[in-house]
């Protein structure tokens, strides 16, 4: 076989970025060893940031989006037993954020390239990418009992942190940056109407709580825990009497509901550089890992796959392949704002075990600040619904 574009994995970046090279005209093949099924229904992230969104619509999948993402203006900040509004629109020259999930977004992807009868092939095994350095790199898969191999110009390694692309580049190509965080986030999918109309962020003394949604039906919670925690110690009532806890409000009330899917999610950040070598280039999870707290892991692979997907076409229509040589550099800004944002949101509102009362005033001064100064809160906002300057 050969195509133009192999693209390994098939999440928000390769799903994307096939779309956007369907749509310029260039051939690709999408490898993902999962099943469909699979892919369509692991609960992720939800929050677009607004070139998300414009991406997608241009690209001509933004149509159910557009009828049930839910549009928001600010989120919540919540502390000292108050809750605070940040107007995002307002702060950032009238951007928002639209609350979508991330297996709806796969979904419609998914959807498009099965109805364009473009190749998306699921269930692949043992995938390999061989002779990056030459000028046809190579992968070899396989897919029922049979093994493939395809040829192409150029890989895309669009396969998350588990995946093999990274790790088929050779060893002191790569420096590794990253960080552990002695917590993780316990999310809940619950079958009740959101309690609130805007995303909040809780500190609480018990721990950090995330009040989310997905729909006018489902909510999506989050408690912090700590990563080494079995889920069989958290009970849904365990989980709900501490999101009452750490989400109390006078003369609001926090309705619960049905579970329909719990999972603890460690945080994590990391960074390789560069996110290329040869005509492997990596994109998404693949490269970068950031704590979910700033809701950018979704919105950077997208935004790694437009960079890369406007390069490609740019090497096919001139021959040049400067965008291809300068993707990593490219990129490399938008994730490292992004690690530093979600760095900075993850410490404010978390809670450390054995926490330094030093620390706990510090992150009780920094929510106070960024809650009473427009300047401070506008830096949060345009870093929340994404850096258009980078
Ligand atoms: C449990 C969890 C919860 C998260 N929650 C949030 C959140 O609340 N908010 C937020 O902003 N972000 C969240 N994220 C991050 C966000 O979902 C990711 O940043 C996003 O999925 C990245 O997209 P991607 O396409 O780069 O990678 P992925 O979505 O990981 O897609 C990679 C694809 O490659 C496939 N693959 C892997 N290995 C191979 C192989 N060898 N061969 C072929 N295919 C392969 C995988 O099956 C997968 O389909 C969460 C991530 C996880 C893991």
């Amino acid at each position: 076989m050969r195509t133009q574009v192999a693209i390994v994995g098939a999440g928000p970046a390769g799903l994307t970025l096939a779309r956007l090279l369907e749509v310029a005209g260039i051939e690709s093949v999408v490898l993902e060893n999962r099943s469909r099924e699979y892919v369509e229904h692991r609960i992720r992230a939800g929050v677009l940031e607004q070139g998300t969104v414009e991406l997608l619509r241009e690209a001509g999948v933004g149509a159910r989006m557009d009828g049930e993402g839910i549009v928001h203006h600010g989120i919540n900040l919540q502390f000292d037993g108050e809750r605070h509004h940040v107007p995002l629109t307002d702060l950032s020259g009238g951007r928002s954020i639209v609350i979508y999930g991330q297996t709806e977004v796969v979904k419609d992807l998914v959807a498009a390239r099965v109805e364009s009868g473009l190749p998306l092939l699921f269930d692949v095994d043992g995938v390999t990418v061989e002779t990056l350095d030459s000028e046809r790199p190579r992968i070899s898969f396989e897919r029922d009992g049979t093994r493939h191999e395809l040829e192409c110009d150029v890989v895309a390694g669009c396969d998350g942190f588990h995946g093999v692309c990274r790790t088929s580049i050779p060893a002191g190509v790569l420096s590794t940056f990253e960080r552990d965080y002695p917590f993780a986030w316990l999310g809940i999918l619950a079958a009740v109407a959101p309690s609130i109309d805007e995303l909040v962020y809780a500190h609480h003394e018990r721990g950090f709580a995330l009040l989310s949604l997905r729909s006018p039906d489902l909510s999506r919670y989050y408690v912090q825990c700590r990563p080494d925690e079995p889920l069989e110690d958290w009970p849904d009532e365990r989980i709900w009497e501490e999101l009452q806890l750490r989400t109390a409000l006078d003369g609001w009330t926090l309705h619960e509901g049905p579970v329909l899917e719990k999972g603890i999610t460690g945080m994590r950040s990391f960074v390789v550089e560069p996110m290329q070598h040869g005509r492997l280039f990596l994109a998404g999870d693949a490269a970068h890992i950031v704590p979910p707290t700033g809701a950018k892991g979704l919105n950077l692979a997208i935004a790694d796959v437009h960079v890369l997907a406007e390069a490609i076409v740019d090497r096919y229509a001139s021959g040049s392949t400067t965008g291809l040589d300068s993707y990593s550099d490219v990129c490399l800004r938008r994730v490292w704002r992004a690690e530093h944002f979600s760095w900075w949101m993850t410490t404010m509102l978390h809670r450390l075990d054995g926490e330094d009362p030093f620390d706990a005033k510090l992150q009780l001064s920094l929510l106070r600040y960024v809650t009473s100064s427009e300047a401070a809160a506008r830096s949060l906002a345009e870093n929340y619904v994404g850096l258009t300057t980078l």
